[in-house]
């Protein structure tokens, strides 16, 4: 206990209605879907709340497979047609660059109570305590708390100076150790992303009995996404979320996608420590998302927009900013604590993220919100 060193998220204050641009939630409501479904649950269905939920959320990774072979798993690029219905378009298809060449099943996915749960039993099934697990050295803050927790030795390696992940170094040390490889793809806080094509020359010179692990909770905002190579590699497991791009962190759903040995092994490890990590309304408020895809596509498109348009203003004002993929800016300006900067914008309502971890500490990380919010964060800058 005394070495633990828990996660410390984006503030959640009480205390004054803030812009809250710090943690990467979605801007934008639920698909009108979702809470037509929690209102009929409430209203036709309240028994099911006295009984035990289905165990493996069969009917949710259904629908999120069916979700990732009409999107391709990138909303941000995904086309849309057809009038609208309910509010929503009717027909989704996957970009040409997007489209993955098999078939998304079930039994490839594999559902829990938001990313962080799934991660953790990733790292207990199979990360090795005596093996250095190699990550980037700036990379989801999360990796290194469940590294602690399940006692896993960690190989951080150093961004290059522009940001982006030393590849071969991290090749290099794997092969050394025989290890697995964690980190994000677009990667946090940088929010810079790597092509697929990257991303496979880099498992096919991994250790092949080793897990490699891509966390792709960013990556419907523009990025690549791995799941193609899941044809190719059995070792591969990527993770994602519904908290960032399907506008429900407060819902607590993320799930991994891998070729199904791997699943039924996270499977195990999840019977071993909660059967039902996934309650019955998230369950179906999760299926109600997924089937309204066309409605999170056209918000994933409206951050990318809003994003470009915010780093146009950034660079425009004296920012350094690096080019995102993601629903948020890594930014910081010459002869401006960062620090500092956090603390005005804080006076003047808004919340954006700070880190005091070295190497990072003059950046901000700032979450894209709607054209309202990133207006009157605009005023706000220009006037520091
Ligand atoms: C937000 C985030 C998560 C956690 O997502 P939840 O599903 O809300 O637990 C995981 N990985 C990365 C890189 C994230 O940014």
């Amino acid at each position: 206990m005394k070495n633990l060193h828990p996660y410390v998220p984006g503030e959640q204050p009480k205390e004054r209605p803030y812009i809250k641009l710090n943690a990467n939630e979605n801007p934008y409501l639920p698909s009108p879907l979702v809470t037509k479904a929690v209102a009929r649950l409430a209203k036709k269905q309240a028994q099911k709340m006295a009984l035990y939920p289905d165990p493996d959320s069969l009917e949710l990774k259904k629908a999120i497979a069916d979700m990732l072979n009409k999107t391709g798993g990138v909303l941000a690029r995904a086309n849309l047609k057809g009038g609208k219905k309910n509010g929503s378009a009717s027909k989704v298809f996957a970009s040409d660059s997007d489209k993955i060449p098999f078939i998304v099943t079930p039994q490839m996915i594999y559902a829990g109570n938001g990313s962080d749960e799934v991660l953790s039993f990733i790292f207990y099934a199979f990360f090795d305590g005596d093996r250095e697990l190699v990550l980037p050295e700036h990379t989801y803050s999360f990796y290194p708390v469940y590294a602690g927790f399940y006692e896993i030795a960690m190989d951080k390696v150093p961004l290059k100076d522009d940001w982006t992940l030393d590849k071969e170094k991290m090749i290099l040390d794997a092969n050394k150790r025989n290890s697995s490889i964690i980190f994000a793809n677009p990667n946090a806080p940088t929010s810079l992303g790597m092509t697929r094509e990257e991303i496979k020359e880099m498992i096919k010179s991994a250790p092949k009995n080793r897990v490699f692990v891509v966390d792709e909770a960013y990556v419907d905002f523009g990025g690549e996404s791995c799941i193609p190579l899941l044809a190719d590699f059995k070792n591969l497991l990527i993770v994602r979320t519904f908290s960032k791009s399907l506008c429900a962190a407060g819902m607590r759903l993320g799930y991994a996608v891998a070729n199904p040995a791997l699943i039924e092994q996270l499977t195990t490890v999840k019977n071993s420590v909660n059967h039902f990590p996934i309650d019955f309304i998230a369950q179906q408020a999760g299926i109600a998302a997924c089937n309204d895809a066309g409605y999170y596509v056209e918000c994933a498109r409206s951050v990318a927009f809003e994003r470009d348009e915010f780093i146009d203003f950034l660079r425009n004002n004296g920012w350094q900013v690096l080019d995102s993929q993601t629903n948020f800016v890594f930014c910081k300006k010459d002869g401006r604590s960062g620090e500092e900067t956090y603390k005005k914008i804080k006076d003047e309502g808004i919340l954006v993220r700070h880190f005091n971890t070295p190497g990072i500490e003059d950046y901000l990380r700032i979450t894209i919100g709607t054209k309202v919010q990133m207006d009157k964060l605009k005023t706000v800058m220009k006037n520091l």
